[in-house]
């Protein structure tokens, strides 16, 4: 059995460290700083790192690779189409991984960088997004295109009900009350802001998130949803548009929000 915890970093980052309890051996995901995980494999002695799973370049997601591999002879993976301190296997679209023994499957997500990867775990529903998307929110657009994002989080969203997001970072509770902006009448999203404001209060974490409760509450997954194209329309002058254009004004509006 896999145990998966957060070893928070800087501010909002997470660290998902994957555990086989019963091997002693374990896996991070995105580690921005290696001083969480050592100190996490200094006070459980016996445990071995075995993987390094990287989703994107930025430093907030790379920045601990180095020491951690020095110090732990880890195996380090990440997209093939950026430059990844240290990396071992370069992945992109339809690779697969053995990870803890659990196979991941690698999904290109181009849009918050070009080269930006996913990995995700069928039979455990896990899937490890990064800055693609976030728990009721998405990620910038640092590289890609709006239509690059818009398209990554339409693949992402086709995955199964019960999907785990395992997002890097806590944007929750803001990617929420920009959601209530842009969908006041969403009683769901409601219920969800309280609960979310109720757990940040109390220093808990928000994630992981199910896809079927970002695909009721995350407006860049409901571009086509009758109330926020109403809404997109009388902000930017009523016309018809396509969820494409209503992902493109949604990711402008969030970025001045
Ligand atoms: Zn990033
Ligand atoms: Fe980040």
């Amino acid at each position: 059995m896999i145990k998966i915890d957060a070893l928070p970093a800087f501010s909002d980052n997470y660290i998902w460290l994957l555990q086989d309890v019963e091997r002693r051996r374990c896996a991070v995901v995105d580690p921005g700083d290696a001083a969480p995980v050592l100190a996490w494999l200094a006070g459980n002695p016996g445990w071995q790192l075995s993987d390094i799973l990287i989703t994107h370049h930025h430093f907030d997601h790379v920045g601990g690779i180095a020491e951690l591999k020095a110090a732990t002879g880890a195996r380090v993976m990440g997209p093939a189409n950026e430059k990844i301190p240290a990396c071992d296997l370069a992945l992109s679209e339809g690779h697969s991984v053995e990870v803890l023994d659990h196979a991941l499957r690698v999904i290109d997500v181009p849009g918050h960088t070009l080269g930006h990867i996913a990995y995700y775990q069928a039979d455990q529903h896990w899937l490890f997004c990064g800055d693609t998307l976030f728990a009721g929110g998405c990620g910038r657009l640092f590289e890609g295109s709006p239509a690059q994002m818009h398209d990554s989080l339409g693949r992402l969203a086709a995955l199964p009900d019960q999907t785990l997001v395992y997002c890097t970072h806590e944007y929750t509770l803001s990617n929420l009350r920009f959601a209530q902006a842009v969908e006041p009448a969403n009683a769901r999203l409601a219920e969800r802001l309280r609960e979310v404001t109720a757990w940040r209060a109390a220093g808990k974490i928000s994630l992981p998130s199910t896809l079927e409760l970002e695909r009721a509450t995350n407006p860049f997954l409901r571009c086509q949803e009758p109330a926020i194209v109403d809404t997109i329309n009388e902000r930017e002058g009523l016309r018809t548009r396509t969820s494409g254009e209503v992902f493109t004004q949604l990711r402008a509006w969030k970025d001045s929000f």
